[in-house]
């Protein structure tokens, strides 16, 4: 019966105690009598809520909302329509545009967006204006090669110590959509690192804002950013806030979603993948969104291609 958080199970407990149910490893019991549940949905149910989720297990709000029906849909597979940031042979991924645009198709998605190193992040053989210019013919050519799938020209910018881009308005109008991502100088401290990050996500070509706190998991902290401030501006300049899904980040993490959705924050959930391979790590944002009650409403890869090409351009004006 113990199957969730310890945190979940102590409020359930409690709850479960006003009701006059003990709970414990054994089952549920009024008095000495045991109460007959014949899978976890019944045990809910005695308390007079709806079904938890494991995912959602965490005293972060679900037994309330269980209690008046309001407990959040989740965001499943199958509602990731496409795959957005994916490095390839442009930068410093191993394969080529069109072989992770197979992987996709394989996978059953509709829609790539590939968003190579701008030219700051040259450790990462970031992209000239020319490597620009001709990634953009490939993927032309591509398009008229797949013609049920799109392929869209994205760039995972530097922001730079000063918060500017790597780019004039001439090259980052060229792209569908853009991230803007912290890779360099993580030792500002947190009112200069919340300025140039802000000055970034203020930049009208801005779409996501990519892995927002640069934490590595087992190897780097997060960068010291006043993040309240950043998912405020995020929220009113509709930039959508990565979720990493590269197992060493998981970045944001999931603890910080559901605060930010009820700012008015929207979600990318990208796999930042560097091979093939990589792109199957989506499925790990997809259960860090949801253990952050994330619904398929607010995340953009799960709407169509156009429908993501319109919110960016319309973004723009
Ligand atoms: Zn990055
Ligand atoms: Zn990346």
């Amino acid at each position: 019966m113990i199957t969730g958080s310890k945190e979940h199970n102590t409020a359930l407990r409690h709850i479960a105690k006003k009701q006059g149910v003990k709970v414990n490893e054994y089952g549920l019991f009024r008095g000495d009598e045991i109460i007959k549940c014949n899978d976890e949905k019944d045990i809910f149910k005695v308390f007079g809520m709806d079904y938890i989720v494991p995912e959602l297990r965490e005293n972060n709000g679900e037994l309330e909302a269980a209690s008046i029906n309001q407990l959040p849909k989740i965001i499943e597979d199958e509602d990731i329509k496409g795959i957005l940031h994916v490095h390839t042979t442009y930068s410093d991924g191993t394969n080529t545009i069109e072989e992770m645009v197979k992987h996709c198709i394989e996978l059953g998605y509709s829609y790539i967006g590939i968003t190579d190193h701008s030219k700051s992040a040259y450790y990462a053989g970031g992209m000239l204006e020319d490597d620009i210019r001709r990634q953009h013919e490939e993927i032309d050519r591509l398009n008229e090669k797949y013609n049920n799938f799109k392929i869209l020209k994205g760039i995972e910018l530097d922001v730079l110590p000063d918060g500017s881009l790597d780019y004039g308005e001439d090259i980052l109008s060229l792209f569908d959509f853009t991230i803007a991502s912290v890779h360099s100088s993580f030792n500002m401290d947190e009112d200069k690192m919340t300025q140039r990050v802000l000055k970034a996500i203020n930049n009208k070509y801005v779409t996501i804002l990519g892995h927002p706190t640069g934490r590595l998991l087992l190897s780097r902290e997060p960068y010291k950013i006043n993040l309240g401030e950043i998912i405020k501006v995020c929220a009113s300049e509709n930039v959508f806030l990565e979720i990493n899904a590269n197992p060493y980040r998981l970045d944001m993490d999931w603890r910080l979603l559901k605060g930010a959705k009820e700012e008015g924050c929207k979600f990318a959930i990208c796999p930042d993948a560097h091979r093939v391979e990589g792109i199957n790590d989506i499925k790990h944002g997809i259960n860090t969104a949801r253990k952050g009650w994330l619904e398929k409403g607010d995340v953009i890869n799960t709407l169509d291609a156009s429908e993501v090409l319109l919110f960016t351009q319309t973004s723009l004006k």
